[in-house]
């Protein structure tokens, strides 16, 4: 496999330290100092036979372990393991300052800082592709974001609107997102209903905020500006779609995505598969089935999804990084694999061009 390279598009390090005391609750901050309890209720739990919820909650325990870390480096090597030797993963920030829960022990210039000397260290060189985040909202969090991306060179900006603002807020749009296609970066975002969302945003607003039709104003003022719709809409709408249910506000994201990239209208609109493909045997059979077709709309598709996994939310389910990387590959096969896994992250990144132009000028 050596002349092969996978690059995971989606993969977080960010430690406790860079979330606010006080999340997701207030009691989180008792959890978090008393790891034990929560064994011990996972003890409790396999004893009154409760075994699928004691599993469940042995998994929070692993996930609060890995968040507990007291370094990045530390999160990124366990997040390695998993992978071939020349793997590449980009590195999401978040910045939660903003969130409604309570201080930030530690900010975002410092997360921006330990995520640049991680791109250097002797273990990881070549492997780390930091991205520069931001919430418009929080004084500084835009300078302090320029900052990431202009001087230390990050690869790309993240989005987190759920957290409370619009993707098209005046700064981004006046501020951010010049700078970002200016320099041919790629952005990632957040597009699913589940995840983090601020205190004081309720579900239609944050939905408001993260529905792929909010990016049309994006969209359309930056043609150029390479955007991903990360999670594919989510799990909740590719649930909503497999049981022929609705979701809230009538409509469904995955189906929205598939729709507006499978148009060719947003040439540089992507999405990523990151958790959502974790519930892999309800999933991934769909998902071949989308990437399969010889229609205009699969062909388009398959050159705009992107393989990233969500590491260390993922350690929540049951599955491994790895476990998941090798049904992908084998469901899939090796060509629609590699297309996801190593092409389509560099046309992405803008490290590659796009190798056949004409499918998005072909009209459907
Ligand atoms: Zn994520």
């Amino acid at each position: 496999m050596p002349d092969f390279r996978i690059t995971n598009c989606h993969i977080h390090t960010n430690t406790a330290q860079h979330a606010p005391v006080g999340f997701p609750f207030p009691a989180a901050r008792v959890l978090r100092n008393s790891p034990g309890l929560i064994l011990f209720i996972a003890g409790v739990l396999r004893l009154l036979g409760q075994q699928n919820l004691a599993d469940q909650v042995d998994r929070l325990y692993q996930f609060q372990q890995t968040g507990a870390q007291p370094t990045q480096d530390l999160i990124f090597r366990e997040v390695k393991k998993h992978y071939p030797g020349n793997t590449r993963f980009v590195i999401l920030p978040m910045d939660m300052r903003g969130a409604g829960y309570g201080v930030v022990p530690v900010g975002l210039r410092a997360q921006h800082d330990e995520l640049a000397a991680l791109r250097m260290a002797d273990d990881h060189l070549g492997q780390v592709l930091p991205f520069a985040t931001l919430d418009p909202e929080v004084p500084g969090s835009v300078e302090e974001c320029l900052r990431a991306i202009t001087e230390l060179g990050f690869a790309g900006l993240k989005i987190y609107p759920r957290i409370g603002f619009p993707p098209d807020h005046p700064r981004l749009m006046n501020e951010v997102y010049p700078v970002v296609a200016e320099r041919n970066l790629p952005v990632m975002t957040h597009c699913s209903r589940g995840g983090v969302q601020g205190r004081s945003v309720d579900d239609y607003t944050a939905d408001g905020y993260t529905r792929p039709y909010a990016y049309l104003p994006v969209l359309r003022a930056f043609p150029e500006l390479r955007i991903c719709l990360a999670h594919f809409g989510g799990q909740r709408d590719w649930a909503a779609y497999v049981n022929a249910t609705e979701t809230q506000g009538h409509e469904n994201w995955m189906q929205q995505i598939r729709q507006m990239i499978g148009s060719g209208e947003f040439p540089n609109l992507w999405t990523d598969i990151s958790y959502t493909l974790f519930h892999f045997e309800d999933y991934a059979p769909i998902l071949r089935l989308l990437l399969k077709g010889n229609d205009l709309e699969s062909r388009r598709l398959r050159r705009r999804i992107l393989f990233g996994s969500d590491f260390y939310m993922t350690r929540q389910e049951e599955l491994s990084e790895r476990a998941i990387c090798i049904r992908l590959r084998d469901t899939l096969g090796e060509a629609l694999f590699w297309q996801i896994a190593e092409t389509n992250p560099e046309v992405w990144l803008g490290e590659a061009e796009e190798s056949d132009k004409t499918l998005w000028t072909l009209s459907g």
